[in-house]
């Protein structure tokens, strides 16, 4: 069996000019094609005009190719040994940010195709089965602007089955007092039973001022405190991780093993967030996760994309032991988080999300979606 095409299809909701910070309001959708018409689906989280050139390229050298140039006539059934060849093969203008996201989504793609050559699900492929289920954890965007709001929005999510909720951004990380009052309020909303996760989005702390926040909100039992500074300032975390017990996460922003041993061995950081749509795929969050497990630090994989990264990312969880959550975004506001596939991952009673069982991803895209939002 032959790659014979590798597509880079961008997908777009209408919004205007609109800024924030959804991320499924657009897509880089990857597919595959076979000499044998069976086919691999992944995306990416990143610029999808940007991916798309990465994909397209044309061979500069041969440390400098599109991806789709790397791959065309390959092999398909090994995405291990073609991850290494795309990595080679682009580290001229590679090695880190956009050109490993676009890897990530082929290599989702890779996975998806070995597993229906194989009529085996991925998480089977990954071999260690841990779970059929995969506890996520409710990540609140927008949440609402005074406490009482935050605390219904928590409160909900708790009633639909959701065992965790996080706030992600604003209003939480600006002021000090509203920052101890919508802990408060949503702790007491969703009860001492179920964990209370915080993202505060790069809000321009120094060190000082995020100690004196990490014990505000260890003060409400806070599970961890994402993105208290930026990605390149490790010294920060370093100092904030040794001056406080709350656990520190961080890394959507991160690709490579190379960056998340950076940020476990120069940022003290005790939490990693790779997200398997722009970390490197399936192939390196692997890597990632077996690296973690050596150095007692625990995987909550970030993923704000559509059903393609979450399905990657439940059939990555069932076979990672030190994963207690996947994150997953609430509510769903883009119609392509919702209606790209034809599955609808929904969260059960208990907090849970069911690994697909299907070959490959075990998925199915909506081509009426596809043609509906494309903008190539
Ligand atoms: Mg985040």
């Amino acid at each position: 069996m032959k790659i014979v095409d590798v597509q880079a299809i961008p997908l777009r909701v209408p919004r205007g000019d609109k800024v924030d910070l959804d991320g499924s309001q657009d897509d880089a959708l990857i597919r595959i094609q076979t000499n044998t018409g069976l086919e691999g689906i992944g995306e990416v989280d990143s610029s999808p005009e940007v991916v798309k050139a990465i994909i397209e390229a044309p061979i500069s050298h041969s440390w400098s190719m599109g991806l789709g140039k790397i791959l065309i006539g390959e092999d398909p059934s090994n995405p291990e040994r073609l991850w290494e060849k795309m990595y080679r093969g682009s580290i001229y203008y590679g090695r880190r940010a956009v050109a490993i996201n676009a890897i990530s989504g082929v290599d989702i793609a890779l996975w998806d195709l070995k597993g229906k050559i194989e009529r085996k699900p991925i998480s089977e492929l990954l071999g260690n089965k841990y779970r059929i289920k995969v506890p996520v954890y409710a990540s609140l965007y927008p949440y609402g602007d005074t406490p009482e709001q935050v605390a219904d929005t928590a409160k909900r999510m708790v009633e639909r089955g959701f065992k965790a909720v996080k706030l992600d951004g604003a209003p939480l990380g600006q002021d000090r007092k509203l920052d101890h009052q919508i802990l408060a309020a949503t702790r007491d909303a969703i009860g001492d039973e179920n964990d209370l996760l915080t993202d505060v989005a790069e809000p321009g702390w120094n060190v000082d001022e995020a100690i004196v926040r990490a014990k505000i909100y260890s003060d409400f039992d806070v599970y961890f405190l994402e993105a208290p500074f930026r990605p390149d300032e490790l010294d920060k975390y370093k100092a904030l991780s040794e001056a406080t017990e709350l656990r520190i996460a961080y890394g959507e922003q991160h690709t490579t093993r190379f960056e998340f041993m950076d940020l476990v061995e120069k940022g003290g950081i005790k939490i990693i967030q790779p997200d398997v749509s722009r970390a490197g795929g399936i192939s390196e969050v692997l890597r990632i996760a077996h690296y973690a497990r050596e150095k007692q630090t625990t995987l909550i994989p970030h993923c704000w994309k559509t059903g393609i990264s979450i399905a990657a990312n439940l059939h990555l969880l069932a076979s990672i032991e030190n994963a207690p959550y996947l994150e997953f975004c609430q509510p769903p506001t883009s119609p392509l988080r919702y209606t790209l596939l034809k599955e609808d991952f929904s969260v059960e009673q208990d907090g849970q999300v069911k690994v697909p069982t299907g070959p490959g991803l075990g998925i199915e895209l909506n081509e009426s979606t596809v043609e509906k939002y494309r903008v190539d």
